[in-house]
């Protein structure tokens, strides 16, 4: 990973290798964080962080909703957000903003260890390429919203992001999608899916088990303003052998077509995958006036 100067840590912009934690701190033991990823993009009128506000919004979300004081207003957060990422001197990036449950007391209750907030950036280039993602369905099953919030982007659930994962990757696969206690699609790991079936875009729902994704509700906008029908609803692991096109969105992956589920084959990208992603593309990068209210300028230093 390519390193950046600095990271902002509870108040302050330190050196990068300086942004350390004790070995006892809570969340590291009960995986007791929430977190957020955000894209800055290199737009016409310089580097703008991409709907910053439903990223912060999102991330308080998450804290109530695991319980986590969030010491600081979605204000303050905004400012170090930018702060980080000018004195990094980025014209793109990935931000990664977590809350922490740092050092106090050790054991499982949490209350008398205070909450440690950071922002971090650095360059990092879409996370599932470009040529194709090969997709398993996991022999693991998303968490269950009865279990931990599925709708908490928080750090402890995501164990089971990392298990599927190791379990593509080492089964030859380049990323794996989840199926709930019911049996109907979730999301993958790391983003949210959508499949193309005679022309009509079609995700699961947050009751599904997946994330509130930030780049889904975008495609979904993206998908409305070029007249190409979507719904949210449950899928079957068969509806994914079925499918005319699938791809994987996220802040870390992008707009990502899936070349082949379950050794299924799929090529593509299909017409739907590549005329939303070029949309994204184009509002991303501040080249369609209709989306410029979802970028913030970085200031300069
Ligand atoms: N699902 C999971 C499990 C994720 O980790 C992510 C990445 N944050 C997403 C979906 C996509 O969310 P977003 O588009 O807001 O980045």
């Amino acid at each position: 990973m390519r390193e950046s100067a600095y990271i902002w840590m509870d108040g302050k912009l330190v050196p990068w290798g300086e942004a350390r934690v004790h070995v006892l701190t809570h969340a590291l033991h009960y995986g007791t964080a929430v977190l957020e990823g955000t894209r800055v993009f290199d737009t016409p009128g310089g580097p703008a962080v991409f709907r910053l506000e439903e990223h912060l919004r999102r991330l308080a979300r998450s804290a109530r909703m695991v319980g986590l004081p969030l010491p600081y207003t979605p204000e303050e957060l905004r400012a170090a957000t930018l702060a980080t990422v000018a004195a990094n001197g980025h014209a793109s990036c990935y931000v990664r903003h977590l809350a922490h449950r740092g050092y106090g007391e050790m054991g499982i209750a949490a209350r008398r260890c205070p909450t440690v907030v950071s922002i971090a950036s650095w360059e990092w280039p879409p996370l599932l390429g470009t040529s194709g993602v090969r997709l398993m369905v996991s022999s693991w099953q998303r968490n269950d919203h009865r279990v931990v919030p599925a709708a908490a982007k928080a750090t402890g659930p995501y164990l089971n992001s990392v298990m599927a994962k190791d379990e593509a990757v080492d089964a030859g696969y380049d990323e794996a999608v989840l199926l709930n206690a019911a049996g109907y699609v979730s999301e993958c790991t790391g983003a949210n899916l959508f499949v193309v079936r005679d022309g009509r875009l079609l995700t699961p729902p947050p009751s599904a088990g997946a994330l509130e994704g930030i780049t889904q509700d975008t495609l979904e906008r993206l998908a409305a303003d070029l007249g190409v029908p979507s719904a949210r609803q449950d899928l079957l692991r068969t509806d994914l052998y079925a499918a005319d096109e699938i791809f994987l969105c996220g802040t870390g992956a992008g707009v990502a077509h899936v070349s082949a589920v379950d050794g299924r084959e799929l090529g593509g990208p299909g017409p739907v995958t590549a005329k939303l992603a070029d949309a994204y593309e184009a509002a991303t990068h501040g080249r369609d006036d209709r989306y410029r209210h979802w970028l913030t300028p970085v200031p300069a230093a």
